[in-house]
Protein backbone atom coordinates (compact mmCIF):
# COMPACT_ATOMS: atom_id res chain seq x y z
CA UNK A 1 0.00 0.00 0.00
CA UNK A 2 1.50 3.18 -0.70
CA UNK A 3 1.23 6.17 1.50
CA UNK A 4 1.30 9.55 1.72
CA UNK A 5 2.52 11.36 4.66
CA UNK A 6 1.60 15.42 4.70
CA UNK A 7 4.05 16.39 7.59
CA UNK A 8 6.47 19.38 7.86
CA UNK A 9 8.10 18.13 11.61
CA UNK A 10 11.17 15.70 10.56
CA UNK A 11 10.74 14.21 13.86
CA UNK A 12 7.57 12.70 13.73
CA UNK A 13 8.06 11.98 9.79
CA UNK A 14 11.33 10.14 10.02
CA UNK A 15 10.46 7.64 12.73
CA UNK A 16 6.96 7.02 11.09
CA UNK A 17 8.35 6.30 7.83
CA UNK A 18 11.24 3.85 9.21
CA UNK A 19 8.01 2.65 11.36
CA UNK A 20 5.58 1.82 8.42
CA UNK A 21 8.24 0.08 5.85
CA UNK A 22 8.43 -2.48 8.69
CA UNK A 23 4.80 -2.85 8.10
CA UNK A 24 5.25 -3.06 4.29
CA UNK A 25 3.63 0.51 3.71
CA UNK A 26 5.54 2.78 0.83
CA UNK A 27 5.77 6.12 2.55
CA UNK A 28 5.64 8.68 0.54
CA UNK A 29 6.71 12.09 2.07
CA UNK A 30 5.86 15.84 1.61
CA UNK A 31 6.55 18.89 3.61
CA UNK A 32 3.91 20.99 2.44
CA UNK A 33 -0.39 21.28 1.38
CA UNK A 34 0.63 22.51 -1.87
CA UNK A 35 3.05 19.56 -2.32
CA UNK A 36 0.43 17.08 -1.18
CA UNK A 37 -2.05 18.41 -4.00
CA UNK A 38 0.43 17.80 -6.43
CA UNK A 39 1.80 14.21 -5.27
CA UNK A 40 1.45 11.19 -7.09
CA UNK A 41 -1.87 9.12 -6.43
CA UNK A 42 -1.25 7.24 -3.29
CA UNK A 43 -3.40 4.59 -1.94
CA UNK A 44 -4.28 6.40 1.77
CA UNK A 45 -2.95 10.08 3.14
CA UNK A 46 -1.79 10.92 6.45
CA UNK A 47 -2.75 14.42 7.10
CA UNK A 48 -1.08 16.74 9.55
CA UNK A 49 -2.97 19.72 9.96
CA UNK A 50 -0.63 22.25 10.90
CA UNK A 51 1.44 22.57 7.79
CA UNK A 52 3.81 25.81 7.20
CA UNK A 53 1.80 26.79 3.82
CA UNK A 54 -1.72 25.86 4.31
CA UNK A 55 -4.06 24.84 6.65
CA UNK A 56 -4.48 21.31 6.71
CA UNK A 57 -8.56 21.63 6.56
CA UNK A 58 -8.23 23.03 3.18
CA UNK A 59 -5.80 20.22 2.42
CA UNK A 60 -8.52 17.53 3.02
CA UNK A 61 -11.32 19.82 1.28
CA UNK A 62 -9.23 20.06 -1.83
CA UNK A 63 -7.92 16.53 -1.64
CA UNK A 64 -11.28 15.69 -1.00
CA UNK A 65 -12.78 17.63 -3.65
CA UNK A 66 -11.08 15.47 -5.99
CA UNK A 67 -10.64 11.97 -5.56
CA UNK A 68 -12.18 9.00 -2.71
CA UNK A 69 -8.44 8.42 -1.52
CA UNK A 70 -8.85 7.46 2.12
CA UNK A 71 -7.58 10.17 4.64
CA UNK A 72 -6.77 9.55 8.24
CA UNK A 73 -5.89 13.57 9.92
CA UNK A 74 -3.07 13.87 12.37
CA UNK A 75 -3.84 16.77 14.91
CA UNK A 76 -2.36 18.13 18.06
CA UNK A 77 -4.20 18.57 21.20
CA UNK A 78 -6.34 21.05 21.05
CA UNK A 79 -7.51 21.02 17.81
CA UNK A 80 -10.64 19.84 18.61
CA UNK A 81 -12.77 21.78 16.07
CA UNK A 82 -10.45 21.13 13.27
CA UNK A 83 -11.11 17.69 13.84
CA UNK A 84 -14.71 17.48 13.85
CA UNK A 85 -14.52 19.83 10.19
CA UNK A 86 -12.00 17.57 8.77
CA UNK A 87 -14.43 14.71 9.52
CA UNK A 88 -17.19 16.30 8.36
CA UNK A 89 -15.26 17.49 5.32
CA UNK A 90 -14.79 13.76 4.40
CA UNK A 91 -11.46 12.87 6.49
CA UNK A 92 -12.06 8.92 7.30
CA UNK A 93 -10.44 8.57 10.69
CA UNK A 94 -8.23 10.75 13.05
CA UNK A 95 -5.19 10.70 15.17
CA UNK A 96 -4.67 12.73 17.62
CA UNK A 97 -0.54 13.37 19.08
CA UNK A 98 1.31 11.57 20.82
CA UNK A 99 0.14 7.96 19.17
CA UNK A 100 1.94 4.82 18.71
CA UNK A 101 2.99 3.32 15.80
CA UNK A 102 0.93 0.04 16.30
CA UNK A 103 -2.35 2.61 16.63
CA UNK A 104 -1.54 4.21 13.23
CA UNK A 105 -1.24 0.84 11.72
CA UNK A 106 -4.44 -0.60 12.92
CA UNK A 107 -5.91 2.81 12.01
CA UNK A 108 -4.57 2.39 8.29
CA UNK A 109 -5.80 -0.69 8.31
CA UNK A 110 -9.07 -0.01 9.36
CA UNK A 111 -10.02 2.61 7.01
CA UNK A 112 -8.31 0.62 4.02
CA UNK A 113 -10.94 -1.84 5.28
CA UNK A 114 -13.62 0.41 5.75
CA UNK A 115 -12.98 2.46 2.10
CA UNK A 116 -12.16 -1.06 -0.04
CA UNK A 117 -14.60 -1.10 -2.85
CA UNK A 118 -16.00 -4.61 -2.26
CA UNK A 119 -16.34 -6.96 -5.36
CA UNK A 120 -19.65 -7.15 -7.47
CA UNK A 121 -19.81 -3.03 -7.05
CA UNK A 122 -16.68 -1.68 -8.22
CA UNK A 123 -16.18 1.88 -6.71
CA UNK A 124 -19.17 1.71 -4.45
CA UNK A 125 -17.71 1.57 -0.63
CA UNK A 126 -19.38 -0.96 1.47
CA UNK A 127 -21.31 -2.89 -1.02
CA UNK A 128 -22.11 -5.83 -0.78
CA UNK A 129 -19.82 -9.18 -1.23
CA UNK A 130 -21.15 -12.15 -2.31
CA UNK A 131 -19.11 -15.32 -1.69
CA UNK A 132 -21.05 -18.42 -2.97
CA UNK A 133 -24.87 -18.41 -0.70
CA UNK A 134 -22.74 -15.79 1.88
CA UNK A 135 -23.56 -12.72 1.26
CA UNK A 136 -21.68 -9.69 3.05
CA UNK A 137 -22.70 -6.00 3.53
CA UNK A 138 -20.02 -4.21 5.02
CA UNK A 139 -21.93 -1.18 5.53
CA UNK A 140 -24.72 -2.79 7.52
CA UNK A 141 -22.37 -5.10 8.86
CA UNK A 142 -25.12 -8.04 8.10
CA UNK A 143 -24.39 -10.94 6.72
CA UNK A 144 -27.32 -13.25 5.10
CA UNK A 145 -26.90 -17.11 4.31
CA UNK A 146 -29.31 -18.07 1.78
CA UNK A 147 -30.96 -14.60 2.24
CA UNK A 148 -31.43 -15.38 5.72
CA UNK A 149 -29.83 -12.97 8.12
CA UNK A 150 -27.43 -14.49 10.50
CA UNK A 151 -26.53 -12.67 13.71
CA UNK A 152 -22.70 -12.24 14.32
CA UNK A 153 -20.86 -10.51 16.63
CA UNK A 154 -18.95 -7.64 16.02
CA UNK A 155 -15.90 -9.88 16.13
CA UNK A 156 -17.02 -12.37 13.88
CA UNK A 157 -17.93 -10.35 11.43
CA UNK A 158 -15.00 -8.26 11.34
CA UNK A 159 -13.14 -11.72 11.42
CA UNK A 160 -15.22 -12.65 8.26
CA UNK A 161 -15.15 -9.18 6.56
CA UNK A 162 -11.15 -9.42 7.12
CA UNK A 163 -10.96 -13.09 5.63
CA UNK A 164 -13.36 -11.77 2.78
CA UNK A 165 -10.79 -8.86 1.56
CA UNK A 166 -9.11 -11.32 -0.77
CA UNK A 167 -10.49 -14.35 -0.62
CA UNK A 168 -8.44 -18.11 -0.58
CA UNK A 169 -5.57 -16.07 0.71
CA UNK A 170 -4.23 -17.12 3.63
CA UNK A 171 -3.90 -14.46 6.61
CA UNK A 172 -1.68 -15.39 9.30
CA UNK A 173 -3.13 -15.79 12.65
CA UNK A 174 -0.99 -12.40 13.72
CA UNK A 175 -2.74 -10.51 10.93
CA UNK A 176 -5.96 -11.59 12.04
CA UNK A 177 -5.39 -10.76 15.72
CA UNK A 178 -3.85 -7.53 14.96
CA UNK A 179 -6.59 -6.40 12.74
CA UNK A 180 -9.42 -7.57 14.33
CA UNK A 181 -8.27 -7.06 17.96
CA UNK A 182 -6.01 -4.98 18.11
CA UNK A 183 -2.60 -4.54 17.76
CA UNK A 184 -1.90 -5.11 21.60
CA UNK A 185 -3.79 -8.18 21.79
CA UNK A 186 -1.76 -9.91 24.09
CA UNK A 187 -4.21 -12.71 25.55
CA UNK A 188 -4.76 -16.25 24.76
CA UNK A 189 -4.28 -16.62 20.76
CA UNK A 190 -7.72 -19.44 21.20
CA UNK A 191 -9.97 -16.68 21.09
CA UNK A 192 -9.48 -16.57 17.34
CA UNK A 193 -9.95 -20.22 16.98
CA UNK A 194 -13.08 -19.97 19.07
CA UNK A 195 -14.38 -17.78 17.14
CA UNK A 196 -13.60 -19.47 13.87
CA UNK A 197 -15.55 -22.21 15.05
CA UNK A 198 -18.62 -19.95 16.11
CA UNK A 199 -18.45 -18.42 13.03
CA UNK A 200 -18.12 -21.67 10.58
CA UNK A 201 -21.50 -22.79 12.71
CA UNK A 202 -23.42 -20.20 12.58
CA UNK A 203 -22.63 -19.71 8.64
CA UNK A 204 -23.91 -23.62 8.39
CA UNK A 205 -20.25 -23.80 6.11
CA UNK A 206 -17.36 -25.89 8.11
CA UNK A 207 -15.54 -25.71 4.84
CA UNK A 208 -15.77 -22.21 4.01
CA UNK A 209 -13.07 -21.22 6.41
CA UNK A 210 -9.99 -23.37 5.71
CA UNK A 211 -7.56 -24.33 8.90
CA UNK A 212 -3.69 -23.76 7.36
CA UNK A 213 -2.22 -25.31 10.67
CA UNK A 214 0.42 -23.24 12.67
CA UNK A 215 -0.46 -20.71 9.74
CA UNK A 216 -3.14 -19.38 9.92
CA UNK A 217 -6.86 -19.67 8.06
CA UNK A 218 -8.29 -18.83 4.45
CA UNK A 219 -11.71 -18.53 3.04
CA UNK A 220 -12.01 -21.60 0.48
CA UNK A 221 -12.27 -20.47 -3.10
CA UNK A 222 -16.64 -19.99 -4.19
CA UNK A 223 -17.59 -20.22 -0.56
CA UNK A 224 -19.14 -23.08 -1.02
CA UNK A 225 -22.26 -23.62 2.14
CA UNK A 226 -22.73 -26.96 0.70
CA UNK A 227 -26.70 -27.97 -0.83
CA UNK A 228 -29.58 -25.92 -0.29
CA UNK A 229 -29.31 -23.10 -2.78
CA UNK A 230 -32.60 -21.33 -3.24
CA1 LIG B 1 3.06 20.09 11.54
Amino acid sequence: MDVLLVEDDDTIAEPLIAGLARYGFTVERVRTGRAALTAAPADMVLLDLGLPDMDGIDVCRQLRGGSAIPIIMITARGEEIERVVGLELGADDYLSKPFGLRELVARIRAVARRTAPASGAPGQPGAEQVLGNVRIDRRTRQVHVHKVLVALSPKEFDLLAVLAEDPGAVYSRQHLLDTVWDPHYFGPTKTLDVHVAALRRKLGAPALIETLRGVGFRLTAGGDTGPGVP
